[in-house]
């Protein structure tokens, strides 16, 4: 389910973007969107709720890399 559009932030290279929020697997997470700077997969929305989530985002990313 698509939530709208929020802000994203790049853990690879720190670049924050604007993109669809779209819902990961019926979770409050959200799907991790492709960076626009270095096309990395390992991002997550920006804000404090989001970094304390981080680990679980971190999850997420392990398991885009093996796909
Ligand atoms: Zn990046």
């Amino acid at each position: 389910m698509i939530r709208g559009t929020t802000m994203f932030f790049c853990d690879k290279c720190g670049k924050i973007f604007s993109d669809l929020d779209i819902e990961f697997m019926a979770t409050t997470l959200s799907v991790p969107r492709k960076c626009p700077k270095c096309g990395s997969f390992h991002t997550m929305p920006l804000g404090l709720l989001s970094m304390l989530k981080k680990p679980l985002y971190r999850k997420i990313w392990e398991n885009m890399d093996k796909n």
